[in-house]
């Protein structure tokens, strides 16, 4: 099953796996299941040391948005690289960061005209949590400490985040370190039955919210959502009525809305943001993944005048406590940059609509597939999950090695196949990408029911 692997790719392989301690994987799964060396990437291909080219069909954990080596990130961060690697930013800043803070000033219209920085996704949620309990705190309001997340839902996995994150496995194992969040109803629109809409979940949803605030919202801080996909969980849609109604629950019994746009930001959905689609914004908003283009890590929170002003104070104590030593790192704001400058120049908003289109058209097949239920897409976010009573154990494991074998790289959540590809994905690769899909769904399926 193994792809036939070369000496030098054998080498690193079981040199990684002597000394590397590889992330979300039990290592002992790997005496069954490939680990693959990739070489070098191109456009949305990677290469191993054999030739053998695999298609970014998850655009390596959806932080790839415009190919691997795009010649114009590549030729701003050699150009950054000639003049600044890295400068504090206490004391400090620099062209990089300014520039990108305020272009992501302009792509709010201003509402969220202060952005913090840090390197991951999960500091970015740590970040959020503490600025909304600190002003709360600078205002007077010492009984808002806690916070609510959806079911489901996914923020990261350190302590701070993995508090808002509702994924059994982790819960059961590092649940005694965190300081549990309230969790409320998910308006997962494959809830629906009879003729019920995915807005009629996104309303009942709403009323589980609001009992809880009825009764609670004193010592509630935050409400810390993922916009229009929980990704993690396993491509959870929902109607865009429930940010609109989360925005005015919140406003009401007045409590933050933390907007995670760590995955669904920087146009995976359609819109840059995907609150843009439900017309609102949030206290804070939390970017990262593909905001580099992919190339290197970082990530950011942004949020209000009205914020920031609360933090604005002689005393030192009522200032944003939080830094990170590559808070702000010219070459990561360098490579967002010149990915903010290709979503500008090839009006990629617009193109990526007639992507998600053949996207669909291309799946057709999987409408119609009996074994397939959940169709669903949210621009460039298509998934759909397997019946029950087809899977066969080890079902993500073992599609990820057929697909690998029809040379695409995916990797389901559970019983949901997805794929998230990058915005520059071609024809004859969409093509590739659905029979390929295809074939490994039927090589996995083969000999079960
Ligand atoms: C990936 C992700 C995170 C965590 O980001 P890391 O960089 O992996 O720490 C948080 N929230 C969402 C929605 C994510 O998809």
């Amino acid at each position: 099953m193994n792809p036939k692997t070369s000496s030098l790719s054998q080498d690193l392989v079981e040199r990684s796996l002597a000394s590397v301690w590889h992330p979300c994987t039990q290592m002992k799964h790997h005496e069954q299941f490939p680990l693959v060396a990739i070489s070098h990437g191109k456009g949305a291909w990677l290469y191993d040391h054999d030739g053998q080219r695999y298609l970014d069909a998850i655009s390596s954990w959806w932080v790839n948005l415009f190919g691997h080596a795009n010649p114009s990130i590549n030729q701003a961060l050699k150009d950054q690289l000639d003049s600044l690697e890295h400068v504090m930013l206490a004391g400090f800043t620099h062209k990089p960061v300014v520039e990108l803070s305020e272009r992501l000033s302009r792509l709010t219209q201003h509402q969220l005209g202060h952005t913090f920085y840090a390197s991951d996704g999960a500091s970015a949620i740590e970040m959020a949590l503490k600025m909304s309990f600190h002003y709360w705190q600078n205002k007077g309001l010492l009984d808002k400490k806690e916070f609510i997340c959806l079911k489901n839902s996914y923020h990261g996995e350190t302590l701070g985040a993995l508090a808002v994150t509702d994924i059994a496995i982790f819960k059961e194992t590092y649940g005694p370190l965190t300081h549990p969040a309230h969790i409320v109803a998910n308006p997962d629109a494959r809830l629906a039955t009879g003729n019920q809409s995915a807005k009629d979940i996104a309303t009942s949803a709403l009323t589980n919210l609001e009992a809880l605030l009825k009764t609670q919202s004193k010592k509630i801080a935050a409400l810390i959502v993922e916009p229009l996909v929980q990704c993690a969980s396993g491509m959870v849609m929902h109607d865009p009525s429930y940010l609109q109604g989360i925005r005015k629950l919140c406003d009401q019994y007045q409590i933050h809305l933390i907007a995670d746009e760590i995955a669904v930001g920087c146009g995976r959905t359609g819109t840059f943001f995907a609150v843009e689609q439900a017309g609102i914004w949030p206290d804070f908003l939390a970017l990262s993944k593909g905001i580099s283009g992919g190339y290197l890590p970082l990530s950011l929170v942004m949020t209000t005048d009205e914020i920031y002003q609360a933090f604005y104070h002689q005393d030192a104590r009522k200032g944003f406590l939080h830094s990170h030593s590559y808070t702000g790192n010219p070459l990561a704001c360098r490579a967002a940059l010149a990915t903010l400058d290709i979503f500008e120049k090839e009006n990629v908003l617009e193109k990526n609509k007639v992507l998600a289109k053949k996207l669909s058209d291309a799946f057709t097949w999987a409408k119609e597939d009996a074994r397939i239920i959940h169709f669903r897409q949210t621009g460039m976010i298509l998934a759909f999950d397997i019946k029950p009573e087809h899977l066969c154990e080890n079902f993500s494991k073992e599609f990820f090695v057929h697909a690998l074998n029809q040379g695409i790289l995916v990797r389901p959540i559970g019983s949901t196949i997805y794929i998230m590809p990058p915005y520059i994905i071609v024809d004859d690769e969409i093509t590739h990408l659905s029979k390929g899909i295809q074939a490994s769904l039927n090589a996995t399926l083969s000999g079960n029911h």
